[in-house]
């Protein structure tokens, strides 16, 4: 008889964005003449930079011609993207990280789900409320929690991000493991300071435990103080692996390619306490499962640091964050406090009732969709998460309807 895994049984059906579309669809068969503006879901919408368009394009020509033809690449990515992102992303920022800690793959949603596969089931694990669900659900699968009750899993080391922590989480009051940040932050819009990282890898150091830090929105970092890797902050190579992406900002969330930073001096330890580097586990993994992101793609993504690229993407992600910055200001005006928004293209709003109230609220008044921050996590109720990514047109038209809508309240 085949049994199954039955950790998935644990796991709470997900109806946050199918419960959204099923409300929004009710709306429009009931208002056919009302059109609806989308601020909830976190896709880009504008089309991949031009200097990632002809380097896809060249690139797909040489696959056309048998003598330049490609077939599997390297499981961890060609050289030519991994020295890349090596030199731009960290060396250029003082951080000592070289093209062979670097993994290409697929998704950082792939990578931030598999990675906790290299880890005993039996380790105490910390998680951001609200959280971006996958960290959460894929040490579920892993049988690393209890059931779900009262809206937590139990055995889980919830870090609750908070107003009063200005959704900064506190370090945990008892010893933890593995640890999951996100800055800038999905779905608040946080930003954390190097002094408050530093806290984080301090701990980490102090603990044997280990920081799972996801930085899939570091290009929206406009304050130049805030670190854009973990590995600005010392000691942070010994105890952190970090999850990186082009989805958001050169816009490959269709594309599909991301990258994973797994240092050589990285350790977790074995049964016996003796220290294990984490590279040649993850290494050994990806090459097991995994076999490399396609070669126009990887040219794709080399192009984002060519001038042009560079270029194009900070032009990119500057519109979302004008985006951004009208949302924050109109949601101000109109007396909600928020953050985000600032250094990320999420604007976290208190809505003073409920998550779904809210939610409601602004689809019947103004026929915008927001996300109601109570599908993130418990300390999500109260709020919405509107995001950036639209066109600046359709983001003022929405909030010049909800600026209309709230004041008529
Ligand atoms: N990490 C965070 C925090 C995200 O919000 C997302 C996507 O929304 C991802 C990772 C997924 O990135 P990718 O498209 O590279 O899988």
């Amino acid at each position: 008889m085949l049994t199954i895994n039955e950790h998935h049984l644990k796991l709470q059906a997900s109806y946050l964005f199918s419960d959204i579309a099923k409300r929004v669809a009710a709306f429009q068969v009931e208002h056919p003449e009302r059109e609806v503006i989308k601020l909830g879901i976190g896709d880009v919408t504008r089309a991949l930079p031009q200097a990632c368009v002809d380097a896809f394009h060249k690139a797909v020509d040489e696959m056309a011609d048998d003598a330049t033809f490609r077939g599997y690449g390297p499981e961890q990515g060609y050289e030519f993207l991994r020295e890349a992102i090596a030199v731009n992303d960290f060396q250029a920022r003082g951080a000592h990280i070289s093209s062979d800690e670097i993994f290409v793959s697929d998704g950082a949603k792939c990578d931030t789900g598999n990675i906790q596969e290299l880890f005993s089931t039996d380790i105490k694990v910390a998680i951001p409320d609200p959280v971006y669900p996958v960290y959460l659900d894929t040490n579920v699968m892993a049988g690393r929690t209890g059931v779900f009750a009262d809206g937590r899993y139990q055995g889980v080391v919830y870090l609750d991000c908070t107003r009063a922590n200005h959704f900064v989480p506190a370090l945990p009051a008892e010893a933890v493991d593995l640890i999951y940040l996100c800055f800038p932050n999905n779905p608040t819009g946080s930003t954390i300071t190097k002094e408050e990282l530093k806290t984080w890898v301090d701990y980490a150091r102090e603990n044997q435990a280990l920081i799972l830090f996801d930085a899939a929105y570091e290009a929206f970092i406009r304050d130049e103080s805030l670190p854009r890797s973990i590995y600005e902050i010392e000691g942070a190579k010994e105890v952190a692996i970090e999850f990186r992406s082009f989805s958001k900002n050169a816009g490959f969330t269709g594309t599909r390619c991301a990258y994973t930073i797994v240092p050589k001096e990285c350790v977790a330890y074995d049964s016996r306490g003796s220290k294990q580097a984490i590279h040649p586990l993850w290494n050994r993994r990806h090459c097991t499962k995994f076999n490399g992101v396609s070669y126009p793609v990887q040219r794709a993504a080399e192009a984002v640091y060519s001038d042009e690229g560079k270029r194009e993407v900070k032009e990119l992600t500057d519109y979302y964050m004008r985006n951004a910055d009208l949302v924050r200001r109109e949601i101000g005006a109109l007396g909600y406090d928020s953050v985000g928004g600032e250094n990320s293209p999420y604007i976290w709003i208190d809505g003073g009732r409920k998550s779904w109230e809210f939610f409601d609220l602004l689809l019947d008044r103004s026929g915008v969709v927001c996300t109601p921050g109570a599908g993130f996590g418990k300390c999500g109720e109260g709020y919405i998460r509107i995001s950036a990514f639209n066109s600046y047109e359709n983001v003022e038209r929405a909030m010049q309807r909800i600026q209309e809508a709230l004041a008529s309240q």
